[in-house]
């Protein structure tokens, strides 16, 4: 069953653009001009926004006669755990507003806390606990940009339970406070 991931264009244009390695295998980008499709991550010159299409899942994009791309090669699975860290991330990035414990994350894919973290962590290097602060953090950037939310407002719906807490995650991963990056991307728009 594929679970599709609550992303929007904007969002997904952000991590193509990003080359975001956390978000491959959750969408493909496809391009309807070379009908060639690629992973997020992929580092191939990047297209026209106006000629993407996003698909969710390789079939419909396989069935809509998009090729694979031979630089980033969407369609070879690297791990054969791939499937399962697929759908713990699909979770995270569907439920980050929500308070998770790493059991609710392990009840959803049928595994016991203790196998799930050692899993995602062999898989990704991460564990599930700072892939969901990265997908959080991704989220508020984007409200940044895209919103007049204050800092606050986006702290909590993005799913930190205190604003010390969101801070400090925000300018470890984006080297600035929430506000430095708002003003930047205005700046950037001048
Ligand atoms: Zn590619």
């Amino acid at each position: 069953m594929v679970i599709n991931i609550n992303l929007s264009f904007e969002e997904m244009w952000d991590k193509i653009i990003a080359c975001d390695r956390k978000y491959d295998g959750l969408f493909f980008t496809a391009v309807k001009t070379t009908k060639i499709y690629c992973r997020p991550s992929c580092r191939s010159r990047k297209p026209k926004k106006v000629n993407v299409e996003f698909y969710h899942d390789i079939n419909g994009v396989e069935e809509a006669g998009f090729r694979p791309c031979k630089r980033c090669q969407p369609e070879v699975e690297q791990s054969p755990h791939i499937e399962i860290v697929r759908r713990i991330i699909t979770f995270l990035v569907n439920h980050y507003k929500q308070n998770l414990m790493l059991k609710d994350i392990a009840d959803q894919v049928g595994l016991s806390p203790f196998y799930l973290e050692r899993l995602f962590k062999q898989e990704t290097s991460e564990t599930p606990r700072t892939y969901l602060e990265k997908i959080r953090i991704d989220k508020a950037a984007h409200l940044l940009k895209c919103t007049a939310m204050t800092n606050l407002e986006i702290c909590y719906e993005v799913g930190f339970q205190s604003p010390s807490n969101f801070y400090k995650v925000f300018r470890s991963l984006k080297n600035c406070s929430p506000s430095e990056y708002r003003k930047e991307f205005l700046n950037e728009l001048d």
